[in-house]
């Protein structure tokens, strides 16, 4: 199949930037670089899999972001270039010398990514899945920052930290999405891990349960950093005070809100 049969197939089958796959595609299943004129053989299979919908990360069983190549598979969500906005703020707010915690990590991009640009830290990842948390551990192999992070299998939703465990900063990209929303997003995103997606009723369980369970492993100056659905920022404002903190909204290269800092309130009076 030609480069160009591969863009037409793509196109009829709604794909949005079908140009981009089916150059990706082509390049990482055969080695060679794309043209409309080369000849894949042996993609037939791959193309017709991504005309169902199966996400081409899956396929070719990597993704970028940051300034990172991971390692994904249908054990991990696939990294979104929005959430390189918490690993952005992030890198600006920890302290040096930082030590931080990464929950619900899946691919470990984020505790991975902020290792890489700030070599003063290091982290503990959580996640619940021990498959997920395979595929987090050879991440940090392949980005050279194995002997910086440790990995633990842990329940969010429980207290899954020890007490005597105090970090800089709490990181997380937890599932955050309405479970009524779910089946209404793009058929690619059916093929995640649900539980990666499943925030409970109102989307919030994950943020909930963090903020009430691990504020006593947070330093006095520390911070919580979420990820957040563009329109969470006023629960997750509301959630915060109730509990004497204080949140503020950093929004996402496209205007909509993207990520709270959470902090305890003293810091600031
Ligand atoms: N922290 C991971 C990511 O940002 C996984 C998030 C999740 O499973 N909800 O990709």
């Amino acid at each position: 199949m030609t480069g160009r049969e591969i863009c037409r197939r793509f196109k009829s089958a709604g794909i949005e930037n079908y140009r981009f796959e089916a150059e990706i595609l082509a390049e990482e299943l055969s080695g060679r670089s794309y043209s409309d004129e080369t000849d894949y053989a042996g993609i037939e299979p791959a193309v017709k899999k991504r005309e169902e919908g199966y996400p081409l990360q899956y396929i070719i069983g990597k993704w970028w972001f940051w300034d990172c190549e991971f390692i994904v598979n249908e054990n991990c969500l696939i990294p979104r270039a929005d959430t390189e906005i918490l690993v952005d703020t992030t890198i600006k707010l920890l302290p040096k010398g930082a030590y931080f915690a990464d929950l619900c990590t899946g691919s470990g991009c984020i505790a991975i990514s902020v290792l890489r640009t700030r070599k003063d830290t290091k982290a503990d990842a959580y996640e619940l899945y021990k498959d997920t948390l395979k595929i987090a551990s050879e991440n940090a192999e392949l980005n050279n920052v194995s002997d910086r992070i440790s990995f633990f299998c842990g329940n969010v939703l429980d207290r899954c930290v020890p007490n005597r465990k105090v970090y800089d900063a709490i990181v997380s990209n937890p599932p955050y999405i309405r479970s009524d929303v779910l089946p209404t997003l793009d058929k690619t995103v059916g093929f995640e891990p649900k539980a990666a997606l499943d925030g409970g009723a109102d989307g919030l369980m994950f943020y909930r349960a963090i903020l009430d369970n691990f504020t006593g492993n947070l330093k006095e100056d520390g911070f919580f950093a979420f990820e957040i659905g563009y329109d969470q920022a006023e629960q997750l404002k509301y959630l915060s005070e109730h509990r004497n903190m204080r949140c503020e909204i950093k929004k996402d290269l496209c205007g909509n809100d993207r990520v709270a800092v959470v902090r305890f309130e003293q810091k600031f009076v």
